[in-house]
């Protein structure tokens, strides 16, 4: 190549190249240096080429003396303040030098070549920052760490997210997640969406308005003051494709390279909406796992929680609060369930739950923690063992639950009972956990149940003893089967003149060592444990025996016997099939067996119900309806029930005094007339009662006036002496 070729290389070139001379002066340059430098650079003292590298003169002259390799230096030139006009401050630049020759190899000159890579530092710092950006962080700092790398991208003043507050409101605003305003974090804000740029992007597309925005949204007032010129706004959306929100970048001065980041924008908004949802799903496992789904107050894992951290506060040298633990149990409320169905359990549950939640004092902590059981904890109770701010709240609870319940159209009265433990307690084993506090609130609770219920007891250590007791009669239970401890009772049921016509079984169980167990303290043991389904087999068994007996002696006998059944009984599929086979084993007619049963054995399934006591009917047995009056039945199921007799409840009959009408009483006895039923008084203790009873139509008496239950064996002769005195 001749010297021409050469000339034409170094005109043409898109390179900036600069011939330096060793006293430090721009001799020669091409075209694209002054295009970028400005024209009169070449030997002009402006263009200080070993100023602008950072290098100085003797330096590079040094270093060329004896070396051709090539130095390379990079640099943005606005940190320089000394720069020809023309010069582009913010560019970035890539010089090459080089040493030019003499013939004789001495250092002459040296060549300058440079580039503008702006454009490159601008990609790889972008890269960087979106890097970072969408890094691992994750929650609020990822939205932080987004909006503040946004801003840097685009060198703009603000970057934010934000989300919609309720898109089916006539309203609707943006509310900020994150915002960066001048390189930091700022407060969140909201605005209103109409008459924004932003309106256009929320669950459409991204927009870019590189300059004068204001122009054209002349009705968004913010933009006004905050003097905004460049708008750039990208929708974010869930992986589903829902609109959440926008993202957008905002600065005072025109916005650059707008096609270049808008991608970037775009995955940002990507990830924000990921990250959103992420969140959102995240809130939810929390939720489910600390909540109750149907109540929506904290559940058994949340209540644990706040135990723990009273405990931590204590380990954190604060003194650990007086606190106390409410277990609440709502009474009877398996019965109700059982009788009314899982719907309406569920919905006494939720209400319950709602009252306690609207009314209790909101620094205390209320949870449930499973079936009918809530747990209610006051801390910062007053030190010392004063009680009565305890006891105000139990009663408030207890009040709060007494309230009817609406249902559809029913109305359900409930109550509760309540066992309460303080802690930290001196009389509380040294080191109890979370477990130990619910066990001794349970068993306070148990206390408030056999005491009466709709009550509250605090725990105290002699509690423990009743409830060995309990568990004693468990395991005795068992026992008491295989060795005969358990006895029949009978107990007659009379006319008004006193004459038999019945008679009532009724279990007891004679204790080896504490003597005569009453059913009421061991019947609902049998229940719960299932033992009393070979009990009431036994009882059955024992009556029908006792009768053979007395049929073969030809014995006075009542001419019909009442059993009780429990409700687990009759819901055995085989009940008929079993009582039925039972009389045929003792020959005994089933016309002379009436089955006593409550409301909640027979409200289990109506259906199925009615069919069982259909078939009784039809081998015989009559069927009578025992506590008549303290269930929670509609009439309208009874009426729909074949039965033979209703037993009014005791409760009812202690009402009956002198010179008192009843007309509840009276009423029910009338039901029981209109149903063509007979009516049984139970628990008849004085002879006036007797005598009302009488006025008032009934004619069927059980009770203590009349004769005490007594040893079945008794019976007959209990019978004898009535006849002799008629
Ligand atoms: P229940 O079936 O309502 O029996 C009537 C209860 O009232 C009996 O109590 C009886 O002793 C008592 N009573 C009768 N007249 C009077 C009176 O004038 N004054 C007072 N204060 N009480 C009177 P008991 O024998 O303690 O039985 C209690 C409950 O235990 C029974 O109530 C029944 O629900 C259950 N029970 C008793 N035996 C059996 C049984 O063999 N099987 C089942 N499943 N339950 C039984
Ligand atoms: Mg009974
Ligand atoms: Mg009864």
């Amino acid at each position: 190549m001749n010297s021409n070729q050469w000339n034409q290389i170094f005109q043409h070139t898109p390179m900036g190249m600069l011939v330096l001379s060793l006293e430090g002066q721009v001799v020669h340059c091409n075209p694209s240096a002054t295009a970028f430098w400005g024209e009169q650079i070449c030997c002009q003292p402006e263009l200080d080429l070993p100023a602008i590298m950072e290098i100085s003169l003797s330096e590079l002259i040094n270093r060329f003396k004896d070396n051709d390799e090539p130095l390379i230096r990079t640099q943005q030139l606005k940190i320089l303040n000394r720069l020809p006009k023309a010069a582009n401050p913010s560019a970035w630049v890539r010089f090459t030098l080089s040493p030019i020759r003499d013939d004789a190899g001495l250092l002459t000159e040296i060549l300058v070549s440079q580039q503008d890579i702006s454009d490159e530092i601008y990609s790889r710092q972008v890269i960087e920052n979106t890097a970072q950006g969408v890094s691992a962080i994750s929650g609020q700092g990822f939205f932080e760490s987004l909006v503040t790398h946004l801003a840097r991208i685009f060198d703009a003043k603000y970057a934010f997210i934000g989300l919609l507050n309720d898109p089916d409101s006539a309203h609707r605003e943006i509310k900020t997640l994150a915002l960066s305003a001048n390189g930091t974090i700022a407060d969140n804000f909201s605005y209103a969406l109409k008459d924004t740029p932003c309106d256009n992007v929320y669950g459409q597309d991204t927009c870019a308005i590189c300059e004068g925005v204001q122009e054209l949204y002349p009705d968004d007032i913010l933009l006004q003051e905050m003097q905004i010129e460049g708008y750039i706004g990208a929708p974010i959306f869930d992986p589903q494709g829902n609109p959440l929100g926008i993202m957008v970048v905002l600065d005072t001065k025109p916005l650059e390279r707008i096609e270049q980041v808008t991608s970037i924008l775009e995955i940002f908004a990507a990830r924000a909406g990921a990250e959103i949802q992420r969140l959102a799903a995240e809130e939810q496992i929390h939720r489910m796992a600390y909540e109750d789904y149907l109540t929506h107050l904290p559940n058994r894992a949340s209540l644990y929680q706040e135990l723990q951290s009273l405990k931590n506060s204590a380990k954190a040298g604060e003194p650990e609060p007086h606190s106390a633990l409410f277990m609440i149990d709502l009474d009877h409320f398996k019965t109700i369930n059982d009788a009314l169905g899982h719907d309406v359990g569920d919905e006494i549950i939720r209400k319950a739950g709602e009252r306690l939640r609207q009314k209790l004092p909101e620094e205390v902590f209320i949870s449930r923690i499973g079936g009918d059981e809530f747990v209610v904890l006051q801390t910062n109770k007053q030190a010392g063992t004063d009680t009565r701010e305890v006891e105000l709240l139990a009663e408030k609870i207890l009040y709060l639950l007494s309230q009817p319940f609406q249902i559809g159209d029913r109305i359900i009265n409930i109550g509760a009972s309540i066992g309460v433990v303080l802690f930290p307690q001196t009389n509380l084993a040294d080191n109890y956990s979370e477990l130990d506090l619910m066990r001794y609130a349970d068993i306070a609770l148990y206390q408030a149940k056999s005491a009466g219920r709709e009550r509250c007891v605090i725990y105290s250590p002699e509690h423990q003893q009743e409830v060995n007791d309990r568990l004693e009669i468990e395991r005795g239970l068992r026992d008491a089967l295989q060795h005969d401890q358990l006895k029949i009772f009978m107990q007659p049921q009379v006319n008004p003149q006193g004459k038999a016509l019945g008679a009532e079984v009724l279990l007891r169980w004679e204790h080896p060592e504490k003597g005569m167990i009453p059913p009421f303290r061991f019947i609902p043991i049998a229940e719960e444990t299932g033992l009393i389904l070979r009990i009431g087999n036994w009882v059955l068994d024992k009556t029908l025996e006792m009768l053979s007996n007395w049929q073969q002696n030809d014995s006075p006998s009542p001419a019909v016997v009442s059993v009780n059944v429990s409700a687990w009984q009759f819901s055995q599929p085989d009940f008929v099939h079993q009582t039925r086979s039972l009389c045929a084993k003792w020959q005994i007619s089933p016309m002379r067996i009436v089955l006593e049963v409550t409301e909640t054995a027979l409200l289990r399934d109506i259906t199925e119900t009615r069919m069982k006591l259909e078939a009784l009917r039809q081998e015989g047995f009559r069927i009578s309806l025992d506590d008549f009056g303290t269930g929670y039945s509609s009439l309208a199921y009874l009426r729909d029930l074949p039965l033979d007799e209703l037993k009014i409840d005791k409760s009812f009959i202690d009402e009956v005094q002198p010179g008192s009408r009843q007309p509840l009483v009276e009423s029910m006895i009338a039901i029981g007339k209109h149903m063509k039923m007979d009516v049984v008084a139970e628990g008849v203790e004085t002879a006036d009662q007797a005598e009302q009873l009488e006025q008032m139509g009934c004619v069927i008496y059980q009770g203590y006036h009349f004769a005490r239950p007594m040893p079945a064996e008794e019976l007959p002769l209990w019978i004898e002496n009535q006849t002799s005195l008629a």
